[in-house]
């Protein structure tokens, strides 16, 4: 196990200095752009597959490495550069972690490049849980696999919501109930490989903010895929499902535990990304305090603007310090009893949301304009407090686990 650090080595400034270079070269100076186009930013993401970081090789390699800051440490260079196109380049990663998490090699080795494509024809992937029922309460999903046993073929009905990359993706990944009854231990997963008809991309969303990030509906409508898609295989499923029924009056509790754990591993990674956005924010805000003269000096001269960056500074480093922890944790097997990955997305988010406001405020009507940066950031740190898990819910699941009770 590595010893928990808040010194990145030397190989590690490297790759951020690398991604800080792109992010602020190609990411930048390209995220107004973007953002009012509202459209996915191809050109960026085939340059980031040119260097090599839109790629899953990158992000397998930052995954593993022991001390657990790698992933942090690329997610908050590049949403430094710009959320909604940083969203865009590692998006197709959502989906491509469903596949990891759930198939066999054969389908991680088959589906996961077809999930990027190549730097002269890239492509992305969308992960496709959320529905217009089923939000935070994702157990009440209502999309339905029935398995056509003749043909070895599964059979999709349902709408999904919220699908960053929904429709344009080459590969969907969709979360499905199997078995209803069982709730979230009755759904599975399934490949939608490209051009498989039924499929078809509902309302696009127009969005406050990351309107780089395509999001939209997806709507399947008797969709039928190959007994081969259904991720782990028809076995696994069969065998998981056995368990669930008998377990569903005495040992719900271990199944319900083994999703939460992935949960707090994949949530410091939105905490980071909202540091990256929160960092970006302060910086042009310090700059502008430093620069900007009324009544004869900078503002930054005056106390009430000074602490403001005193705070916003401190905050910042307070929640990557507990972004860094739990991505450590995670790696390292570490049991999350306070629940420490929930903790760092929710004090990382709530102060992305915080800090760019405060940035607008120093920044007086140019924070206002889209002339400056801070105002497209705060519409972008919006989104941390509300995907992958809201603050309420957040906040549920760290009382919870602290109290050991149902807490409602
Ligand atoms: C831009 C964007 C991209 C997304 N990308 C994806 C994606 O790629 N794939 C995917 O599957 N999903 C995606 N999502 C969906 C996202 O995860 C959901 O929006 C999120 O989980 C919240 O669900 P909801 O929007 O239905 O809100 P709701 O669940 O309806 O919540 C509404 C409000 O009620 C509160 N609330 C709900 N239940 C409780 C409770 N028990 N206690 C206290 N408060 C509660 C919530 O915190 C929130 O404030 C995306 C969403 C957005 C906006």
């Amino acid at each position: 196990m590595a010893e928990f650090t808040m010194e990145l080595n030397d190989e590690q400034k490297e790759v951020r200095d690398w991604l800080h270079g792109f992010a602020a070269d190609v990411i930048r100076p390209a995220a107004a752009e973007w953002d009012e186009r509202e459209e996915t930013p191809w050109p960026v993401i085939q340059e980031a597959a040119k260097v090599g970081i839109y790629s899953l090789d990158f992000y397998a390699q930052q995954y593993f490495d022991p001390t657990g800051l790698g992933i942090p440490m690329a997610m908050e260079e590049l949403f430094w550069g710009d959320a909604g196109i940083a969203l865009s380049i590692v998006g197709t990663g959502l989906a491509a972690v469903g596949v990891l998490a759930n198939g066999t090699e054969e389908q991680i080795g088959t589906w996961i490049p077809q999930m990027y494509g190549d730097a002269n024809d890239v492509k992305v992937a969308a992960f496709c849980s959320s529905e217009p029922d089923a939000g935070s309460d994702v157990a009440s999903l209502r999309t339905r696999a029935v398995y056509d046993e003749a043909k070895d073929e599964w059979v999709l009905n349902g709408t999904k919501t919220w699908a960053t990359n929904g429709g344009i993706a080459n590969v969907h990944v969709v979360v499905a109930a199997v078995d209803p009854e069982l709730g979230s231990k009755g759904h599975a997963s399934f490949i939608v490989p490209p051009g498989t008809p039924g499929l078809a991309q509902g309302q696009k969303f127009k969005k406050h903010g990351i309107r780089a990030s395509h999001t939209a509906e997806v709507v399947l409508d008797n969709v039928r895929v190959p007994g081969a898609c259904l991720l782990g295989g028809k076995e696994k499923l069969d065998e998981r499902l056995a368990r669930a029924r008998e377990r569903a009056k005495t040992g719900g509790e271990r199944v319900k535990n083994a999703a939460m754990a992935t949960f707090e591993a994949s949530r410091p990674a939105v905490g980071a990304m909202a540091v990256g956005t929160a960092r970006a924010a302060y910086e042009v805000a310090l700059d502008y305090a430093k620069t900007r003269e009324q009544f004869g000096r900078p503002i930054i001269d005056n106390q009430g603007v000074a602490f403001q960056l005193a705070d916003m500074r401190t905050q910042i480093d307070a929640a990557r310090l507990l972004v860094w922890r739990a991505s450590w944790m995670a790696v390292n097997g570490k049991p999350f009893t306070a629940a420490e990955g929930s903790m760092s997305k929710l004090y990382a988010s709530e102060t992305a949301k915080k800090v760019t406001a405060q940035a607008i405020q120093i920044l007086g009507g140019n924070g206002y304009t889209r002339e400056y940066p801070v105002e497209r950031m705060h519409r972008d740190a919006a989104i941390y407090t509300i995907f992958e898990g809201t603050s309420e819910i957040q906040r549920l699941v760290i009382a919870r686990t602290l109290s050991g009770m149902p807490i409602r």
